[in-house]
């Protein structure tokens, strides 16, 4: 299918519809930081649910914590982030702008393309973890920073879950939390942030069967975006090559999805060895190896990884299921959002504001099951269909004229437009039966 999404289209959507607003936008904003508003709590919260069931059924023990933003110094020097998480940077002396010099398309070789001078500093590392001071008196001994990954909570924490619930390797941890990065230059509007969320999961298990639970969680996760609905086509694999890998991987293939702005990471699967749990048991001293009853032997387990950030998957999805289309001579933006993950499951639209008292208890029955669906009274019932669209809701229910006499009303289809009548006590029934497509 052609993709007419653009990021000016995507960004001016989201800000138009509630989903995303620059941060402290009233203040002039605030680079690479947004807030989400009550469609994009939505959204979100939709995308993290359908991980965590994802994870919770899929078929290996998966149990779930929510660690600390703050982390101790000391377990940054142990990960490897306070030596090796920068990256390369360059500034322009003329115009003082600042480059990441590995970013497609930059060259130093060319002038600078904000001033057109050719006045490099050297290359130097910039570090991408935000630190700051923990308490009342500065030094090194208050030194923390806030978390790059929500993965080391996992590793520092892994003998504590392990101890205190009924899981032995294999097994995972998996954790939805914020992290942080002082990216040299956010941009492309989510998909590059400062501030964002990330789902991962480390998986422990024996270093024999690594490789092949590696290889089995590439196809879980393959899975996973078949079944948020993504254009398949527009989906791929890419296994890193020796140069690119991290610090910490033996081996990692992306999951990449197709933007307006190129192929792109959307997910790290990495098998990160023992390397993590090995590094805190050098610098912490605690044993974190742990006794495998099956195969009579202690190890230190190995690592598979599966890693997304929740706002570039967001992004994924809003240009996934961006359309236009043209009815009746007007032209019409919707998001065909798989009905499950749509934000608003649908929309009770009253024909005229005085039928509003005719259907609200209808709408406030459905409301006690699906809590996020929204009733929309103001503004002719074009322009709300068009408002609605736009959010994605995959039905709108529609009190008439008739509604009154024969307790009907009619239901339309965001994709196909097809409207059929319906008794009131079927909405319920309809909606689920969709919900479930
Ligand atoms: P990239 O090469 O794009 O910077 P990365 O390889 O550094 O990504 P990881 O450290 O593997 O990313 O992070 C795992 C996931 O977290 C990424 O696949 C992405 O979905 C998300 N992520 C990482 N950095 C950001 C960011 N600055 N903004 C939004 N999401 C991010």
């Amino acid at each position: 299918m052609k993709n007419v999404a653009t990021l000016d289209k995507i960004f001016a959507l989201s800000k138009r519809r509630g989903f995303v607003y620059p941060a402290a936008e009233i203040y002039g904003g605030l680079n690479g930081v947004y807030d989400f508003g009550p469609m994009g709590v939505a959204l979100k919260d939709k995308i993290k649910a359908m991980w965590t069931r994802d994870m919770r059924t899929s078929g290996k023990d998966i149990v779930f914590m929510d660690g600390s933003i703050l982390g101790q110094e000391k377990v940054w020097e142990a990960s490897g982030h306070t030596a090796n998480f920068s990256d390369p940077m360059v500034d322009c002396t003329n115009c003082k702008k600042r480059y990441r010099s590995d970013d497609d398309g930059f060259n130093i070789e060319k002038p600078c393309a904000n001033c057109g001078k050719t006045a490099w500093t050297e290359e130097r590392a910039f570090q991408l973890m935000f630190e700051t001071q923990l308490g009342a008196v500065s030094g090194s001994s208050s030194v923390a920073y806030l978390r790059p990954e929500t993965a080391q909570s996992i590793f520092i924490n892994f003998k504590n879950v392990l101890s205190t619930s009924r899981v032995k390797v294999p097994f995972g941890i998996a954790q939805i939390g914020k992290a942080f990065r002082n990216e040299i230059t956010p941009k492309q509007f989510l998909f590059r942030v400062r501030e964002f969320e990330q789902m991962e999961m480390e998986f422990f298990c024996q270093p024999d069967t690594s490789k092949k639970d590696f290889t089995w969680w590439l196809e879980k996760r393959g899975n996973f975006y078949k079944k948020m609905g993504l254009d398949q086509s527009r989906v791929r694999f890419r296994e890193h090559a020796t140069n690119e890998l991290a610090h910490y991987s033996s081996y990692c293939t992306d999951v990449e999805y197709e933007f307006p702005f190129g192929w792109k990471e959307l997910e790290g699967i990495a098998h990160r060895s023992c390397y993590d749990l090995s590094q805190h048991i050098k610098h912490s001293g605690k044993e974190l190896s742990v006794f495998d009853e099956a195969v009579k032997e202690s190890y230190v387990p190995h690592v598979i990884e599966c890693s997304v950030g929740v706002d570039r998957l967001f992004l994924t999805l809003l240009f996934d299921s961006y359309r236009e289309d043209e009815v009746e001579g007007e032209s019409r933006v919707y998001l065909a959002i798989k009905p499950s993950l749509a934000p608003v499951p649908a929309a009770f639209l009253p024909l005229m504001k005085k039928q509003t008292a005719a259907f609200k208890p209808t709408f406030e029955k459905i409301r006690d099951k699906f809590p996020e669906v929204v009733f929309d009274e103001t503004g002719s019932i074009g322009k709300r269909y068009r408002r609605q669209d736009e959010i994605g809701p995959p039905l709108c229910f529609t009190y008439d004229y008739d509604s009154d006499n024969d307790l009907c009303v009619t239901v339309r289809n965001r994709d196909t437009l097809k409207q059929e009548r319906i008794s009131i006590d079927k909405i319920e029934d309809y909606l689920l039966k969709t919900l479930a497509e």
